[in-house]
């Protein structure tokens, strides 16, 4: 998102933006001479994979200042994949630390703060709170906050047994129920609901998926991928109910909103994320489902950045700002934010990608598949293609089926805005690195 844009975007939703409701020409004069001023002094809210990635860009770019990492989690970053991956599937796998928490302070000479909640922030006085009481000051603060699961309101403190997958406690408990073949209820046929119900069906469990709409993984998948897809999970036993919702519990289950009845030991929620509004809120940066950002992670208070799943973010594969919700964000967009954060002018506009691991298929995702025409290379019979989304001449998405190297190309050819013609496409011959050139 530009500078424009992103005014454009705060008028729209009634806000004059964060200086002019200050409303003191006064304060925003000294905000422009600190802005100005040696920055000593940097502060990370959130100890995620990018308030992680980003101390390290701060240090690799050369800043010397104060870096502190204030996390509420009692781990040093790490990151997520694994958890309903490899940590679901062995119990010799290991977390992935980006580095062990001795080597923030030793290697890094980064303060890392574990167990700390920000509970309370002062753009004024440029300092942030712990639930501890302790305060900290910044002269540049970056929000790393990232999201939290959303939860089922349905089943809260109904008895049965409910779960979520976000870190590395909730994969671990996880693991034991999958490892004691317990039955259980996925809520939400997304990416996390179908690798845990991928691991729970290896180890024997009883599973079944319940799924609103009319197919798994709509918000982000074409159908002929989604059927695959749960080709692959019935397979190995699992059961899908779709159109459906859980409304509450039955006598040894839950129970749904088409009457039927699902006998389960524990029910696992993957219903979506959302935005930790704490640090935003009390910023009092407007969240419009995430805290806006331009190109460069800057919010609408210039000191302020934010970075991650928590940066609501221009996409033009969507034609929209969206936070993106993936590894490769979180490792490259928190490390263009932090040369930024420095005084460098980085625009990071690489399109979404993530990929998910269930059974024998690796899919990967670039840009966005919805709302487009859709061209399949390769014959998907073969269980390795690939589908090219496209809105006039634009190539605005794609998606791999256990097919990598094509994958790595499509993603050069989305970010280049490079336009191939569908013809070409269609071919199997088709070099994609012709339309590079
Ligand atoms: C189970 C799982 C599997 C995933 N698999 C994939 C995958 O296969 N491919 C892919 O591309 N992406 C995947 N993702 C998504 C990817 O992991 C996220 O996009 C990434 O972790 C986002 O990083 P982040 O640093 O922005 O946020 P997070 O990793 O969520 O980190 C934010 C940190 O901030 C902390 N925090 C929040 N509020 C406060 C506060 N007030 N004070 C202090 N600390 C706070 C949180 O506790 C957390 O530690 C997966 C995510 C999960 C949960």
């Amino acid at each position: 998102m530009n500078g424009t844009v992103l005014r454009v975007l705060l008028k729209r939703l009634g806000s004059t933006g964060w200086q002019e409701r200050r409303g003191d020409q006064h304060r925003v004069r000294e905000r422009k001479r600190k802005l100005t001023a040696p920055i000593d002094n940097i502060v990370i809210a959130g100890a995620g994979q990018a308030g992680g990635r980003a101390a390290e860009a701060l240090r690799a770019r050369g800043f010397q200042g104060a870096i502190t990492i204030l996390g509420e989690e009692s781990h040093p970053p790490y990151e997520r994949p694994q958890l309903s991956k490899a940590l679901l599937h062995s119990a010799d796998a290991p977390v992935a630390y980006i580095k062990q928490a001795r080597d923030w302070s030793d290697v890094l000479n980064v303060r890392l703060e574990t167990g700390a909640e920000v509970t309370d922030c002062d753009a004024g006085r440029r300092t942030v709170s712990t639930a501890d009481g302790r305060t900290f000051a910044f002269d540049r603060l970056l929000i790393a906050t990232g999201t939290r699961p959303r939860r089922l309101a349905a089943l809260e403190n109904s008895g049965i047994e409910i779960q979520y997958l976000r870190n590395v406690e909730d994969a671990l408990r996880f693991r034991q129920s999958v490892q004691r073949q317990s039955r259980i209820v996925i809520v939400g046929g997304g990416v996390i609901g179908l690798e845990a119900a991928c691991a729970a069906a290896k180890n024997g469990c009883t599973v079944t998926v319940i799924e609103s709409e009319a197919r798994l993984l709509a918000r982000a998948f074409p159908a002929i991928v989604s059927d695959i897809v749960a080709a692959r999970h019935r397979s190995h036993g699992v059961t899908f109910v779709f159109g459906a919702t859980v409304t509450g519990t039955a006598p040894n289950g839950v129970r749904l909103s088409n009457d039927l009845e699902i006998e389960a030991d524990l029910v696992l929620v993957g219903i979506g994320v959302e935005p930790v509004p704490t640090v935003a809120e009390r910023l009092g940066l407007p969240s419009m489902g995430g805290i806006a950002v331009d190109a460069c992670g800057r919010t609408a208070a210039p000191e302020i950045f934010c970075a991650g799943d928590a940066a609501l973010q221009w996409s033009r594969c969507h034609g929209r700002a969206i936070r993106v919700e993936t590894w490769a964000n979180a490792q490259n967009q928190s490390i263009s934010v932090a040369a930024n954060m420095i005084g460098e002018a980085r625009e990071y506009n690489d399109p979404p990608w993530f990929w998910t691991d269930q059974y024998d298929l690796n899919i990967q995702v670039a840009g966005d598949m919805l709302d487009a025409e859709h061209v399949v290379r390769g014959d998907e019979r073969s269980g390795k293609f690939s589908v090219v989304a496209m809105r006039g001449s634009e190539v605005v998405g794609a998606l791999s089926v256990n097919a990598a190297k094509e994958m790595a190309l499509l993603k050069r050819v989305i970010a280049a805005n490079a336009r191939p013609s569908r013809a070409d496409l269609e071919s199997p011959a088709y070099d994609l690195r012709t339309a590079l050139k």
